[in-house]
């Protein structure tokens, strides 16, 4: 408001001696016309005289010998300089008493623009002749005008800028003010929270009803949270993990190497037994540990999934022959009824389901019993099945088996490797790729698990 207050006082004189020097122009223009038509109506004076009168500018028309033809009134009063000495180059007269020294001036440069003071004001006064010739004869016109605002009108447009910025000013703090608390109070609401996660609680919201930046910082922060909640589930799960399952193999693996120290070492046959019983634990150990690490890197997003064509028949066929050796150990009639295809997804991420659902039932299945695997190549999708004669599980254990470290059966036997990983790992890899999972079993007759892949695989 300074800035522009001071551009307006600035600008105000330049503006104003503009608009005098072209109204000065206009009513010239419109004066000489007039003496140029022969047909002058009254009305065409009168409103020629009525823009005289409005735009405080004082006219006086000569003729060549000097006589006044035509001096209309004005709004100049006291400031006209018509009636006043003025002194031009050498020559100090007065218009109106000695008009031939003006026609004289104007007859040696026309038109004549002179710029004089005002000696009633300080005040620039432009004073313009010109002469016209019309109907044979030459006529002088002479105006005079100020090219400077009066005082009074420079401080009327100041009072008026005054009114406008004390306005303006209020508008424009309260709605600073209104501003101010709208952005500030949810920066303060997420202060808050952040002071509480830093505290450890995960439950903190950043969410708040903002402008969009400050909502885009709140979900970053939401996720980050989110995020920061997960690991930390994660290192309670590991430690909880530590001291169970990894404690237990540990003191077997401590308990045997004692023993073998003290007692079997000399016994061949009782110390191979003990030393067994060792690698099956730290067998045990390292899967545990493999399929912990998987999990919480599918988990936390580390691993993305790469997906390309493949032939999922393939994928299955070589799954079946990793595990082959147990297939054989366990006398099972596996049958293997594969339709042709090749999906787009990622192909170890998808041996790896495969792997776990067929060692489970492997696993849950008694010797010598059937194990059927299916691909079914539908038109819209392709659906894997394992079907096993096992146990199958009680209708209230089914929700929970893909959840970590759940196993149905708590004391069944580690040595057939059961981390309660394998489902968890499987799900976490199958939601990754979007596809639909499940399990129907009935206790005492088998489970079969399955899941299906949408056929968006990619034509190149
Ligand atoms: P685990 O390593 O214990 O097999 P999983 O996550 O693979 O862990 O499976 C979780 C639990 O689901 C298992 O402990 C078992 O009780 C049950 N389960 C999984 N597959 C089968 C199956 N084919 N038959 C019976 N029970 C099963």
């Amino acid at each position: 408001m300074l800035l522009l207050g001071s551009l307006l006082v600035m600008l105000i004189k330049p503006y104003y001696r503009n608009d005098r020097i072209k109204t000065i122009d206009a009513i010239s223009a419109t004066m000489g016309s007039l003496l140029l038509n022969d047909d002058v109506r009254r009305n065409d004076i009168e409103s020629a005289a009525r823009t005289i009168i409005g735009n405080n500018v004082c006219v006086i028309i000569y003729n060549e010998s000097g006589e006044s033809i035509y001096y209309p009134p004005d709004s100049l009063g006291q400031l006209c300089m018509l009636d006043k000495q003025i002194s031009v180059g050498e020559e100090v007269f007065t218009i109106k008493n000695e008009p031939l020294k003006m026609i004289e001036l104007i007859k040696h440069e026309n038109p004549l623009s002179l710029t004089i003071n005002s000696p009633y004001a300080d005040l620039e006064m432009l004073l313009y002749g010109k002469q016209v010739k019309a109907n044979l004869a030459n006529y002088y016109l002479i105006l005079n005008t100020p090219l400077e605002p009066a005082e009074s009108y420079i401080d009327f447009i100041l009072n008026q800028y005054i009114y406008i910025a004390a306005i303006v000013i209020i508008i424009a703090l309260i709605v600073a003010l209104f501003l101010a608390k709208r952005i500030s109070s949810p920066i303060v609401k997420m202060k808050n929270e952040a002071n509480k996660l830093a505290q450890g609680d995960y439950d903190v919201r950043f969410k708040t009803n903002s402008f969009s930046e400050i909502n885009d910082l709140a979900s970053t922060l939401d996720d980050a949270t989110e995020k920061l909640s997960k690991v930390n589930e994660l290192r309670k799960d590991l430690v909880a993990n530590v001291s169970h399952d990894i404690k237990t193999p540990l003191t077997m693996i401590q308990a045997y190497a004692e023993m073998i120290k003290d007692i079997s070492g000399n016994d061949p046959k009782k110390r191979n037994e003990h030393l067994d019983v060792i690698l099956q634990e730290t067998e045990y150990l390292n899967k545990l540990v493999t399929d912990m690490s998987e999990l919480s890197k599918l988990q936390s997003g580390v691993i993305e999934i790469r997906r390309g064509n493949f032939d999922l028949k393939e994928c299955a066929d070589n799954v079946v022959l990793l595990l082959s050796k147990i297939i054989t150990e366990k006398n099972i009639n596996l049958v293997l009824d594969f339709d042709d295809c090749v999906v787009y997804a990622d192909e170890i991420k998808i041996s790896q389901v495969i792997y776990n659902f067929l060692s489970n039932a492997l696993k849950y299945s008694d010797a010598d019993s059937k194990i059927i695997m299916r691909i079914r190549n539908y038109e819209d999708k392709v659906r894997v099945e394992v079907s096993d004669n096992g146990n199958g599980i009680a209708p209230e254990a089914l929700p929970y088996i893909w959840d970590r470290y759940y196993k149905v059966d708590k004391n069944f036997n580690r040595s057939v490797n059961s981390t309660g990983l394998g489902l968890a790992i499987a799900k976490a890899i199958l939601e990754a790729h979007k596809c639909r999972y499940g399990v129907t079993s009935k206790l005492g007759e088998g489970s079969t698990f399955w899941f299906e892949l949408d056929k968006d695989y990619d034509e190149e």
